[in-house]
């Protein structure tokens, strides 16, 4: 399942757009201020990486992530070099 991210929450600093691994990107920068909104759904890896990087706690992911190979080695390529 995608994340869901609270607007509240969110500043809008994107560093969850800038590091979403998927193609096309899962998660965009809407409005102004700018939100972030999953926008692509079925794109999304569910790897856990913009949870991990939102400094505001905005973004919820049920569950562990994905159990699939290709997301995890995102998820932790990504966080190592963060
Ligand atoms: S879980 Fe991964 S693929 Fe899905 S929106 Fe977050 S960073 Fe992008
Ligand atoms: S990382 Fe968090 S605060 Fe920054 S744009 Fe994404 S959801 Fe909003």
């Amino acid at each position: 399942m995608p994340p869901i991210i609270i607007p509240e929450k969110c500043s809008g600093c994107g560093k969850c757009v800038d590091l979403c691994p998927s193609v096309p990107p899962a998660i965009k920068l809407v409005g102004c201020p700018s939100k972030a909104v999953v926008k692509e759904p079925d794109a999304c890896l569910e790897c856990g990486v913009c949870k991990a990087v939102c400094p505001t706690d905005a973004v919820i992911l049920f569950g562990e992530p994905s159990s699939r190979p290709h997301a995890k080695t995102q998820h932790k390529s990504l966080l190592n070099t963060s």
